[in-house]
């Protein structure tokens, strides 16, 4: 009984140090996770006082010599999955078990690229992901020195501050159990570290002021429920709703900007031979194409293709988007003409137009708005806490 007793002490124990291992590291209440890269490669790793561990084991260190580095890579052992670490190539190397390998150190770079001071290496079916650990805040001021020129007027920085805070955190919610919550891409919001020696810069003191002085403040939907807040760069005169781009999501209220229409910038062309949409799509010959719009905005919601054997296929325009290409089909406010042999899309705007827009956010903070009366303008439904 007594040995019994004393296992189950002993797996409590375990257990407890698991949890909290992983709660404390990377589970913290407002601890970020981003992928910043994902690799096939070994990883190559360098820094100062570098420190590896697995998330649930105690902790080793492992000493770097001054501007050393350290190759970690995924290899097979005994039918399981093994980090291998080896330092300035010549070391004996180093085998972590488990899924995850921590990793700490003072100016953290995977090859050129600057890292967060804590990292988690993440082994995926094939693959290895980089994932940055980091404070809420600091990766706000990361995608806000990404997602929007910091030359712009200081209250459209602090509205985009607020919305990126807000999905980031809507994404974590969902995302909690996952490996990591948010892609550093246009998949969820930009971000790129920011060094601690570039804070000096003026551009990117305004970003730190426009997080700072924004800190904790979210926008929430009418159930009180932190909002996924979207945004896009140019709206094209109206924006639209969630449910109209990806058929889900909280309808927020939409707005009208009279600048963004008149804006000669944001009016694009998009020339492709018939071969070459067929090719993107992934279709065999095309027959015809029909839009079917939203009339409130004039946005292209599906896309009718009729196939030469006369079947049909029915795209959501963001699909349609996608596989065309989002930067090159830049939004879905555009109209198609056949010019011979070629399809002409000719639109404005850029994005999925849902939630706060860039281009408006700036011409409205030039005219006086301040980041609440902004964020008001584009989530009109929505509360400011
Ligand atoms: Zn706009």
């Amino acid at each position: 009984m007594k040995l019994i007793w004393a296992s189950l002490c002993f797996i409590f124990v375990y257990v407890s140090f698991l949890s909290e291992a992983k709660s404390s590291l990377i589970q913290g209440s407002e601890l970020v996770r981003v992928r910043l890269l994902s690799t096939t490669e070994k990883v190559q790793i360098s820094g100062l006082g570098l420190k590896f561990h697995n998330l649930d084991r105690p902790y080793r260190p492992v000493a770097i010599p001054n501007n050393g580095h350290a190759e970690v890579r995924l290899m097979q052992r005994e039918g399981k999955k093994v980090w291998s670490l080896r330092i300035n190539n010549k070391d004996p190397e180093t085998l972590f078990s488990e899924k995850f390998l921590y990793i700490q150190g003072e100016n953290l770079r995977v090859g050129a690229q600057a890292l967060p001071q804590k990292v988690l290496l993440h082994a995926s079916k094939e693959k290895v992901d980089v994932v940055g650990v980091m404070p809420l805040e600091d990766y706000v001021v990361g995608v806000l020195a990404s997602e929007m020129p910091l030359s712009w007027p200081m209250e459209s920085l602090k509205a985009q501050a607020v919305a990126a805070r807000s999905y980031a955190l809507a994404v974590m919610n969902e995302r909690k159990e996952q490996p990591y919550h948010l892609e550093s891409n246009i998949l969820d919001q930009v971000f790129r570290h920011v060094l601690a020696e570039d804070e000096k810069d003026p551009l990117l003191k305004k970003a730190l002021q426009a997080v700072k002085e924004t800190q904790g403040q979210k926008l929430y939907s009418a159930n009180d429920q932190v909002l996924k807040a979207f945004f896009h760069s140019d709206c094209g005169g109206k924006t639209t709703t969630p449910k109209n781009v990806w058929n889900y999501g909280v309808n927020t209220g939409v707005a009208t900007d009279s600048s963004c229409p008149t804006n000669p910038r944001a009016h694009w062309k998009l020339a492709l031979s018939k071969s070459e949409l067929h090719r993107r799509l992934g279709l065999p010959p095309i027959a015809k194409i029909d839009f079917i719009r939203n009339v409130a905005d004039q946005r292209v919601l599906k896309v009718k293709v009729a196939l030469n054997d006369s079947s049909e296929k029915l795209i959501s325009a963001n699909d349609f988007r996608q596989k065309i290409g989002f930067t090159e089909l830049r939004s879905a406010l555009f109209e198609m003409k056949k010019v011979g042999e070629s399809f002409v899309f000719e639109g404005r705007g850029f994005g999925h137009g849902v939630g706060l827009c860039q281009w408006g956010s700036r011409a409205l903070s030039r005219s006086g708005l301040n980041y609440q009366q902004i964020l008001s303008h584009y989530y009109p439904l929505a509360k400011l806490k």
